[in-house]
């Protein structure tokens, strides 16, 4: 992972590719990579769509080595959603395949003129862009057969549809899984629309007869490796809870907790809950012949991810997320699973950032688009932003958007970014979190569910102020380095509960790179990414004004708890005092 692909899309005639060594961004990668190119080349008042945006795919450090869960992959670009800095990160296997061919990064940049679709292949051979428009407006997953079909089945693909062909802000990117399934995506923040943008609809890799990454000190590495696996299998979420009910495991935990925002951050508890929380997807999934559990790639001990089947026992979708679950369904009162997994479906097939369209469909509700608990008619919204309609432009366009069309006042967004699952008056440290982060309102910025719910690493009240901007400093700092390892986040779970895993987590990092990073170290690297982000939207235009939570948080109590969101703005202001 010595070098960076450069396709320069808005160059006369076809694009021009450079491959170039890593140079100045040795050292970095995931999050810290893709973060220091944007902060870099991208001008921070250009337009997201413009060709001085780039769009930046990096894997981790320790990406396609056989370090287990090292194949997170993340994506930077400005973000056509918040208009700031953006890493959005995604499972699947390209990170592990484009880690295997050496590259540390790839960077589309430019615009063409033309409106021309463009495939990219790398393989070990080098680079080939074609033209290809038969691809136009098809699904993620139609997109991936045809390239099954030219290229054989030793592939992965990064894709886009049609959203992001049309440039709408909710669009993703799909990384595709295992067993060549677009399920996986990058969605969070709209890269989708810059990459459709850059007029390339799928970048095709294949890594055939390539080895691993080598570590310069590789017993010590595979020792390192044996704890850390170690150490995930035995801990109770990364061990038993994640791999037997997934990530929705957290659907009746969050709702006893009174967190899981229902009717549009309306109340923090759900009627149907039991109709659509972990325990019973996983039921369904095997009765149905479906998995409940499964690595959405290579080396995933956790395999927090599965299929769902349909009715007929055939595939309808990857397991939905908790949070693809919660956006479609308590957020719209929609207690229906196999509806719920179809939007999932919907919004993969056309490339669409699940919160993002859950919640913009929440905002609709209340403005009397459609009623709560309306399926069939969400459903239908989000074909309208498939095909392209006036509606459904606006609707793809996000929940800030569509709250202005409608005239709503109770849009759940920081940064112009939808929130996520958990209610932040009763999840206050993430609340910290939503208002303070670089990416606008991201969960996975800073994971607080943990101190504040799971009484991982610690216990800070969810429902009190107090310590809630120090666990969010710590997590955010946290998140920034484990987003550059390539690490999945869950196994943050087991490093902050269990000392040795985490020491296991820098015993990795030291013989693959012959380092001797401290946990200081780790931080410092974490702040430096920070920074390096917050300095992008400084100069972007964004002020402390923007690291706040909309007013309704602070001023309606949620039931059951009734709390209001009451960390000070000055504490806010103080999160990133180092
Ligand atoms: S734990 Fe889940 S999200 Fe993380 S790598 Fe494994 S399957 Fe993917």
């Amino acid at each position: 992972m010595d070098k960076i692909l450069r396709v320069n899309m808005g160059t006369k005639g076809i694009p021009r590719i450079t491959i170039e060594p890593i140079g100045a961004y040795a050292g970095l990668g995931g999050r810290a990579l893709t973060s220091a190119i944007v902060s870099k080349e991208v001008p921070p008042a250009s337009h997201p769509l413009s060709g001085a945006n780039k769009i930046v795919i990096a894997p981790g450090l320790l990406s396609g080595s056989i370090a287990a869960m090292s194949g997170r992959i993340s994506v930077g670009c400005k973000s056509p959603l918040t208009g700031g800095i953006k890493e959005s990160n995604s499972g699947g296997q390209p990170s592990q395949v484009l880690a295997r061919l050496g590259y540390a990064a790839i960077v589309l940049e430019g615009k063409p003129e033309g409106d021309d679709l463009y495939t990219i292949f790398i393989n070990k051979d080098g680079v080939k862009i074609a033209i290809d428009n038969s691809l136009r407006m098809l699904g993620n997953y139609d997109t991936v057969t045809r390239m099954k079909e030219k290229f054989g089945d030793k592939i992965a693909c990064i894709s886009i549809g049609p959203a992001g062909e049309m440039r709408l802000p909710a669009a993703s990117i799909a990384f595709t899984d295992m067993e060549l399934r677009p399920a996986r995506h990058a969605g969070r923040g709209g890269p989708g629309a810059v990459m459709g943008s850059k007029g390339v609809k799928v970048i095709v890799i294949d890594d055939t007869d390539l080895p691993m990454r080598q570590p310069k000190y590789p017993d010590k590495y595979k020792e390192a490796n044996k704890i850390f696996v170690e150490g995930l299998l035995k801990h109770g979420v990364t061990g038993q809870a994640l791999p037997a009910y997934g990530t929705s495991v957290l659907a009746n935990i969050l709702n006893e907790a009174g967190a899981y925002p229902t009717y549009n951050f309306k109340q923090g508890t759900f009627a149907g809950v039991s109709k659509i929380s972990g325990e019973t997807e996983a039921a369904l999934e095997t009765e149905r012949g479906g998995v409940p559990s499964h690595g959405c790639h290579r080396g995933c001990v956790i395999r927090c991810s599965g299929i769902y089947n349909d009715k007929d026992g055939h595939y309808l979708s990857k397991q939905p997320e908790y949070e693809t679950v919660w956006a479609h369904g308590a957020d719209c009162g929609i207690d229906d699973m196999d509806k719920i997994a179809m939007l999932d479906f919907l919004d993969d097939n056309y490339g669409l950032d699940t919160i993002e369209m859950g919640v913009t469909i929440g905002v609709a509700m209340e403005a009397g688009l459609l009623k709560f608990g309306d399926a069939d008619g969400a459903i239908n919204l989000i074909h309208e932003v498939g095909k392209g309609t006036p509606l459904g432009r606006i609707i793809g366009r996000g929940a800030a958007v569509t709250g202005r069309v409608f005239g709503v006042e109770r849009v759940p967004v920081v940064k112009g970014q939808a929130m996520p699952a958990y209610d932040p008056r009763a999840v206050k440290g993430l609340g910290v979190t939503y208002a303070t982060s670089p990416m606008g309102a991201d969960h996975t910025a800073g994971y607080a569910t943990t101190a504040n719910i799971l009484k991982v690493g610690g216990f800070v009240d969810p429902l009190k102020p107090q310590g809630q901007v120090e666990l969010s400093r710590n997590l955010q700092v946290a998140t920034a380095a484990i987003d550059s390892t390539g690490m999945c986040l869950f196994i943050a779970f087991a490093i902050l509960d269990q000392p040795e895993t985490f020491q296991a987590l820098i015993d990795l990092l030291n013989p693959f790179y012959g380092l001797s990073f401290t946990a200081d170290d780790v931080a410092e690297y974490g702040k430096k990414v920070l920074t390096m982000e917050r300095d992008f939207n400084t100069r972007a235009g964004f002020t402390k004004e923007q690291d706040r939570l909309p007013e309704f948080f602070k001023t309606e109590p949620v039931p059951p708890h009734n709390v209001v969101f009451d960390v000070s703005d000055e504490e806010l202001d103080a999160v990133f005092n180092w």
